[in-house]
């Protein structure tokens, strides 16, 4: 991937600047409140940069799924309020994302000043790219910078498409993605491990397929463990199985012997008869066979130690889906432990990737021992899995050409 310019590499004194940001963020569903200001918090270096350097903030972002039309329970209002008591200033919100009320707003602003727009996403445009939707957004700035990663896997109007009218630029929080995730599937430093979990191998097959080229080790968690488990014959009970998927996980295993990958399936796990906390547990050897009535919902102690000898030397690991089923404390323990593991390496760069999995490191407490946590879910997948990102090739090259690799 080509360098890109960010936000040092340009003027922002007095300054429109259009921030593409991802305040996506969950809502209470009566109160309207933001219940996780995880990804508001993530741009705010990005916004006080901009604003001490004299810049006008104009921020943008999507909000939900509002089917391209203006529902006021996707509002951005809240979010503005969130943030202006994040962020210590004032924050002015308006409530489109284009035309007269927007550029009336813009025109009122001073340097250093901070507005948020409505959500982008209420107009169909946005999603479809339309090319007369971008020109719209970026005629009332000087130019954009892209904060957005977790839209970064998108070729939106907010992200790629204002990038035809203005010179497009990478925030903090993105160029600090794309430089951990670039790494990870680049320039890995070796042994280079990857753990991979979640509930399905058809959720991974592209994250496994382009890090078996690139891995040392690849140790597998997760509701997926059972469909390799069972590709190799062993009695998996009434685990959580892709039957159609068996045969993709016989190809996924030859593959990595071919390629020298150690894959490392689990030794054990911890079953229950149903999924719920309080259950009756028992830990099942995999050679013995997970019996009919139980299934597996959380790698067992056997193999915590085993991924820990795994981890003990890594330099680079990548750690995409949670072990367990980790929302119910008795399911939780193999994802905590080696979280824990992962925290503890001090000498390597460790990044989590996956809504699901930066959820688990967070209930942990422990996103602050590792490398890094990406905030985007579906970015960081299809980042790992070496797909093109619109919302990065957009962003303007430091050798001042554009889409050039
Ligand atoms: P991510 O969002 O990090 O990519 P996934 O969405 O792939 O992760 O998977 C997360 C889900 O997988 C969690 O909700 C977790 O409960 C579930 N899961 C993990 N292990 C199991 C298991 N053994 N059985 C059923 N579900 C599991
Ligand atoms: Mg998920």
């Amino acid at each position: 991937m080509a360098k890109k310019l960010t936000l040092k590499d340009v003027e922002l004194k007095g300054k429109r600047v259009l921030v593409r940001v991802d305040f996506n963020v969950p809502l209470d569903k009566t109160t309207g409140e933001v219940t996780d200001d995880t990804r508001i918090v993530a741009a705010i270096p990005t916004i006080e940069y901009i604003t001490e350097k004299g810049g006008k903030a104009i921020l943008v972002s999507h909000l939900g799924r509002p089917k391209g039309s203006k529902d006021p329970k996707y509002t951005l209002k809240n979010v503005a309020f969130r943030l202006e008591k994040l962020i210590g200033k004032p924050v002015k919100f308006v409530g489109d994302c284009i035309g007269p009320e927007v550029e009336k707003a813009v025109s009122d602003m001073k340097d250093g000043e901070i507005l948020l727009l409505e959500n982008v996403r209420f107009y169909p445009e946005e999603e479809k790219n339309n090319p007369e939707f971008a020109a719209k957004l970026a005629a009332f700035a000087d130019i954009h910078v892209n904060d957005a990663f977790g839209t970064a896997h998108r070729g939106h109007a907010s992200n790629a498409g204002v990038a035809a009218h203005l010179v497009s630029v990478a925030g903090f929080l993105m160029e600090k993605e794309v430089e951990m995730l670039s790494m990870a599937i680049e320039n890995p430093e070796h042994p280079y491990v990857v753990i991979l979990g979640g509930a399905k191998v058809s959720d991974k097959i592209g994250v496994i397929t382009n890090l078996l080229e690139k891995a040392d080790r690849i140790l597998i968690g997760g509701a997926m463990m059972f469909t390799f488990l069972k590709a190799l014959g062993r009695n998996v009970g009434d685990s959580l199985v892709e039957d159609d998927k068996l045969e993709l996980a016989r190809e996924i295993l030859d593959k990595a012997s071919i390629k020298k990958v150690d894959f490392v399936l689990p030794v054990d796990a911890v079953t229950a008869r149903e999924i719920a906390p309080g259950v009756e547990k028992k830990v099942v050897m995999i050679d013995d066979g997970i019996p009919a009535g139980w299934k597996g919902l959380d790698i067992g102690p056997k193999t915590v130690e085993l991924f820990e000898s795994k981890l003990a030397d890594a330099k680079t690991v990548v750690w995409n889906g949670p072990l367990g089923v980790f929302e119910i404390d008795d399911f939780a323990k193999g994802t905590e432990t080696i979280a824990k593991a992962l925290a503890a390496l001090k000498n390597a760069v460790t990044i989590i990737g996956g809504g699901d999995s930066a959820a688990a490191i967070n209930k942990f407490g422990l996103a602050g021992e590792v490398s890094h946590v990406s905030t985007g879910g579906g970015a960081s997948l299809e980042m790992l899995e070496g797909r093109e990102m619109p919302g990065i090739e957009s962003l303007a090259n430091t050798t001042g050409k554009k889409n050039e690799d």
